[in-house]
């Protein structure tokens, strides 16, 4: 597979053209076009010539269609060697606007969607908007879905459907590596008045000074989505070990963006996130992008900003075969085979956005980013799930977006 190869790339904005633009011909103020001047030329040579006018000044004209005549040949061959009945009626911006519609299909997305979706960023600026009939977002009972793998805080304690089957998931692999089955999740989905609760009870014991660094604002918190989870580590024996304390903790961290989530808060991101190190505070994003965080050594809200720069009209950020995290232009994404693609989509002004997706996708989901647009992930085959490598420009880009935490 070679993503690269010109021979097969549909014609796109940043492709390469035949000829340098100045030579092409482009619609002016009131500029007649290649074609118009050639039929004046003609109608203005028939005109003189049946008026019978001085044979000087037909020869003048003559030399004058044939002049304009050379001019719209060269302006012709110039793009490429059309002849005169196919001159262009319209620029080239516009034909070459045309093409993603013949890799892509296009997905009619509500403006509503923007606050849907495994990737929604939800932080001390963005809140979390509830669904408008006044409930939550879809959750499943922890206790009642995880097999006995996971230890609950609390039996209401629930997490989105997908959050939890991956974490399942994760809890049956850690322990089939490690022989430990010690998840607790601690806290999970937490209703606008949970959030409330928590808030007053952690500022009249530890302090406002504390609920201020741990506790997001009612409404701000990510345990809204349903798609966060903090865990603690407690053995069956009922001993317990703070999480970061515990011997298997980096095995955990190696292992858990496999299953999408990430490590929300960490310490180094204070800056940004405006909440503490919390080592226990897992967010469910999926696949691949918790690995593409972890490996580009973004946070979240860094993260969210980086997509920004791979879009339909540029470049999408590509997972190849090979694990390494490339770019590539969106107009040679037919071309990917077992690959994942990310690529923002900014939200319409005004009524739904038509969200592209390639033609060769086998799957493909659109979430929204909860402020101004949609992130695509397309798979086409059966792509890497993990990140091994970021390539230069790429890291570059990423590197680009890391965030002062100054406001
Ligand atoms: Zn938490």
């Amino acid at each position: 597979m070679n993503g690269n190869n010109d021979k097969n790339r549909p014609l796109a904005e940043n492709a390469p053209r035949e000829a340098p633009r100045e030579t092409q011909w482009r619609p002016q103020d009131g500029a007649p076009s290649p074609k118009q001047l050639l039929d004046q030329s003609h109608s203005r040579f028939r005109k003189r010539k049946k008026e019978g006018v001085n044979p000087g000044i037909v020869i003048f004209i003559l030399v004058l269609a044939a002049v304009i005549g050379v001019s719209v040949f060269v302006l012709a061959t110039g793009r490429g060697g059309v002849s005169d009945d196919v001159l262009p009626e319209t620029n080239t911006v516009a034909e070459t606007e045309e093409v993603p519609q013949e890799i892509c299909d296009y997905i009619e997305t509500e403006p509503s969607a923007v606050h849907r979706g495994s990737l929604i960023l939800v932080n001390h600026e963005v809140a979390y908007e509830f669904p408008e009939d006044g409930t939550g977002p879809e959750v499943a009972s922890v206790y009642d879905n995880c097999n006995g793998l996971l230890k609950v805080a609390s039996m209401s304690d629930s997490l989105d459907p997908v959050t939890l089957s991956r974490l399942v998931s994760f809890a049956s692999d850690f322990e089939e590596r490690t022989g430990d089955r010690c998840f607790m999740v601690n806290s999970a989905y937490r209703t606008y008045g949970d959030q409330v609760s928590i808030y007053r009870s952690y500022s009249e014991t530890l302090g406002e000074e504390y609920a201020r660094t741990y506790v997001a604002n009612p409404g701000f918190s990510e345990h809204h989505t349903g798609m966060a989870a903090d865990l603690a580590v407690v053995f069956d024996d009922g001993s317990s070990v703070p999480i970061e304390e515990y011997g298997n903790y980096n095995v955990m961290r190696e292992m858990i963006p496999s299953y999408g989530f990430i490590l929300r808060y960490p310490e180094d991101k204070i800056a940004v996130t405006k909440i503490g190190n919390e080592p226990w505070h897992f967010r469910y994003v999926g696949t691949p992008h918790a690995s593409v965080i972890e490996k580009t050594g973004l946070c979240f809200e860094e993260y969210v900003g980086f997509l920004k720069n791979y879009t339909a009209d540029g470049s999408a950020l590509y997972l190849a075969p090979d694990g390494v995290l490339r770019s590539l232009p969106f107009a040679d994404v037919s071309l990917v085979r077992d690959s994942t693609l990310i690529y923002f989509v900014p939200k319409a002004n005004e009524g739904n956005t038509s969200v592209p997706v390639p033609k060769n996708a086998t799957g493909y989901q659109i979430s929204g980013n909860n402020t101004d647009g949609f992130i695509v992930t397309v798979t086409v085959g059966n792509p890497a799930e993990t990140v091994t490598s970021v390539d230069e420009a790429v890291a570059q880009t990423a590197h680009d977006s890391v965030l002062t935490g100054e406001e």
